[in-house]
């Protein structure tokens, strides 16, 4: 059968394909443990799954709604961004999304013609270049050095423009080096996209999983007309365990999310109403539950980052949010004789039975990516198995 070319040069996630050949080998038999997934190990707080149930069995989430999203979801984001960053926001400068994803997916849809740029900071999230891609937009890259906490700066972005750099991309907390931007360091990068009239895109989603007393300051309170080029990008996956329910949003300048909800009603009609109805309880309802998964991923944190660092060879710095460590295993691998950390990833799973997933897919081949969002037993003994399988490979 033909297939397009956009769908042959289209690389799968490498973070779903890891975590679906950890669950194959585990539906085998196999006693695999999968640090592959970015969702937290948490369900849903019973409140908003109650609220879905309630929506379900009144009717009330049988039908079609508007393709930005039911506006009292849309309110509650409004009075969100108001009550947790101050910013005060309309209504038609939001839309509920079918997951953070697929608010960029249709950001990019929106905004990008053929041959346009977005600079992505390396490492970066698996999906934004391929999202690039797939509006025939074209990612450049920057490098965030392991050195610098990868992050980038003014002058490598500058080095970067061209006449086609429509937007950067930031994503802080970062997935998947868990690092976050300061304020100074947001007002560099912000007052160069304005001065060049670029579109900010502040990937905010891990913005509450922030640990050890680090803040998280959103692009978009640094000033008045940073503001006015940025795009928010957030979603109720990460904070309040909801990866399953699909429900993101974008928050902007209105001509662009109006575009997205064009783009949203030609092609997935509405992010689903249950999961909406679930959303609008996990915005205005009780919070506790957010600060208690907040508090269990620290713990982890704390306790993992040691053993990881531990590892022969391993070179780690310490995330500040998210729920990832993001080793470089440049010294493991040359004690172990690898040249590839993909190897290394596929071996360490046949071999110790532990799925990580490689740092290729993020642009980093020397790096492994941890997910620690999953229970302290497993993680322990993940740990206790990477260390032996490395022993006995030097
Ligand atoms: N952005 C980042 C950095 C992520 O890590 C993820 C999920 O892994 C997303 C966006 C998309 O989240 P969702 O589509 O579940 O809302």
């Amino acid at each position: 059968m033909k297939l397009s070319k956009r769908a042959m040069q289209l690389e799968p996630s490498v973070t779903l394909a890891a975590a679906a050949k950890a669950k194959q080998l585990k539906s085998e038999g196999y006693d695999v443990l999968s640090l592959t997934v970015g969702e937290p190990d948490f369900p849903t707080p019973e409140n908003i799954r109650e609220a879905a149930v309630t929506a379900i069995r009144s009717g009330e989430a049988s039908f079609y709604t508007q393709a930005a999203g039911i506006p009292e979801l849309r309110r509650a984001v409004v009075d969100y961004m108001k009550t947790y960053y101050g910013l005060d926001y309309g209504i038609e400068e939001t839309i509920v999304t079918d997951g953070a994803k697929f608010a960029l997916y249709a950001l990019f849809q929106a905004i990008l013609d053929k041959g346009d740029e977005v600079i992505i900071p390396v490492p970066y999230w698996v999906s934004y270049a391929e999202q690039v891609k797939l509006a025939e937009g074209v990612p450049v890259f920057v490098e965030g050095l392991q050195e610098a906490d990868f992050k980038v700066t003014v002058p490598q972005l500058e080095a970067a423009r061209t006449e086609k750099t429509v937007a950067v991309l930031l994503n802080s907390p970062s997935n998947p080096t868990g690092m976050i931007y300061t304020k100074d360091e947001l007002r560099a990068i912000g007052e160069w996209a304005v001065e060049h009239g670029l579109l900010i895109i502040a990937d905010d989603i891990y913005g509450r999983l922030v640990y050890n007393g680090n803040t998280f300051t959103p692009m978009a309170t640094v000033s008045r007309e940073i503001r006015k080029n940025t795009i928010v990008i957030n979603g109720v996956s990460k904070t309040y365990a909801m990866t399953g329910w699909r429900i993101g949003f974008a928050i902007g300048n209105k001509e662009i999310i109006a575009a997205m909800a064009k783009i949203t009603s030609q092609s997935t009609s509405n992010p689903t109403a249950a999961s909406q109805y679930a959303a609008l309880e996990a915005l205005t309802g009780e919070q506790d539950s957010v600060e208690l998964m907040r508090q269990a991923f620290e713990e982890r944190l704390n306790k993992l980052y040691p053993l990881v660092a531990a590892i022969p060879g391993v070179k780690l710095t310490k995330p500040q949010g998210a729920f990832y460590l993001f080793p470089n295993m440049a010294g493991t691998m040359e004690l172990c004789g690898y040249d590839n950390v993909t190897t290394f990833v596929n071996d360490l799973l046949e071999d110790a039975l532990v799925a990580t997933v490689t740092g290729a897919g993020f642009g980093a081949p020397e790096n492994l990516r941890i997910s620690y969002a999953a229970d302290w037993d497993t993680l322990e003994e993940a740990v206790r198995r990477i260390t032996a399988f490395v022993e006995k490979k030097r």
